[in-house]
């Protein structure tokens, strides 16, 4: 009887390094057998697609501009009908721009809602995703998919409950409570809190709902229309970053004391300006007086408010973790 051998072992391959034969092995194995999951990023301005299992293992991406939601959808799913890389796509996460309806049991469940993005109010998101590729597909805003990132591979990860800030054009908020994405009622707003005022600050605030809440005055557009002049080129020293770090450490303070997050993270184009970074902390002690008796924030604030590590990707990589998640549930 001739010996059935695997004609594998017939071949000799040979690497430059085990990293090398590491590599060829991990690409070969997924080949096969491994799932890859799709993740949309869906922004105000560009979308981002990848596909992949994490930062490290990311195997396709494409950016586009968001036009009308009909082209900008199709050419999100055009890419993932398309994708040849590595692995079975397993299932797909959109993390968006909303506001969103979250509510699984909704007719509108995975719609773009009230936005005053022309052209994008009462979206569906959800089913043309669904619908086109027949796979699990996994829903959020976007700043609970880049929390969501932030717990898998970033400065969240090990934590059940934080929060996750974006400062930029506007103000988004999301993380964790107990291990869960927050959601609820519909999502977090904390860009719209309401604040005290710094004595003698008399800055009506642009909120076009609240004028001086969070948003009304710590975002870009906020800072522009305060000083003048884009807030990439307000010097360090400027007294601008004075109001914005305790303006910040107000909102806080009140996440601190509401939700007792262990970790606040802040990301954004705003938080590109690291000083802050010390001057909110500062003043978050300040306003907390001492009175959360946690060692976190009374010695080791340092790592209790701080910036993302997952940095630009944070959306798209959340938007991959949805997918798992949405796969894993089936
Ligand atoms: P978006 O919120 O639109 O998704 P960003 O988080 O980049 O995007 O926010 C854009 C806003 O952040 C703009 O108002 C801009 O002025 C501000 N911004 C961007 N980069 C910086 C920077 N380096 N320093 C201060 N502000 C910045
Ligand atoms: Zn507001």
């Amino acid at each position: 009887m001739v010996p059935l051998i695997h004609s594998s072992y017939l071949f000799t391959l040979r690497f430059a390094s085990d990293r090398d034969f590491i590599h060829y092995r991990r690409l070969t194995y997924m080949a096969e057998s491994q799932s890859v999951y799709g993740g949309v990023e869906g922004g105000g301005t560009k979308f981002v697609c990848a596909v992949g299992t994490g930062p490290d293992a990311l195997y396709d991406q494409v950016e586009f501009p968001t036009t009308t939601p009909e082209e900008t959808i199709q050419r999100a799913i055009d890419f993932f009908r398309g994708y040849q890389g590595p692995g079975k796509l397993a299932g797909i996460g959109i993390g968006t721009f909303g506001p969103v309806d979250l509510r699984p049991d909704s007719p509108t469940y995975g719609f773009i809602t009230t936005t005053p993005k022309p052209g994008w109010s009462q979206t569906d998101m959800f089913g043309p995703f669904r619908y086109a590729l027949d796979t699990p597909v996994g829903f959020d805003t976007d700043v609970n998919a880049a929390a969501l990132a932030e717990y898998r591979w970033g400065a969240a990860r090990g934590l059940d409950t934080f929060v996750y800030l974006t400062v930029g054009t506007g103000i988004g908020g999301g993380g964790m409570v107990g291990g869960q994405i927050m959601h609820g009622l519909v999502h977090p707003e904390m860009g719209h809190v309401p604040l005290p005022r710094i004595e003698g600050d008399m800055f009506p605030g642009v909120c076009p709902y609240h004028g001086a809440c969070l948003e009304g005055l710590t975002t870009g557009p906020a800072l522009q229309a305060r000083w003048g002049a884009n807030a990439r080129e307000l010097p360090p020293d400027h007294e601008a970053w004075v109001y914005e770090a305790k303006y910040l450490a107000y909102a806080l303070a009140i996440y601190t004391y509401t939700l007792s997050p262990q970790r606040l993270i802040l990301g954004g184009g705003v938080m590109q300006q690291q000083h802050l970074f010390p001057m909110i902390r500062k003043n978050l002690q300040e306003i907390l007086n001492g009175y959360v008796q946690a060692p976190e924030i009374l010695e080791g604030i340092d790592r209790f408010v701080v910036p993302p590590e997952t940095g630009q990707r944070a959306g798209v990589l959340g938007a991959i973790a949805l997918a798992e998640r949405a796969a894993r549930a089936g």
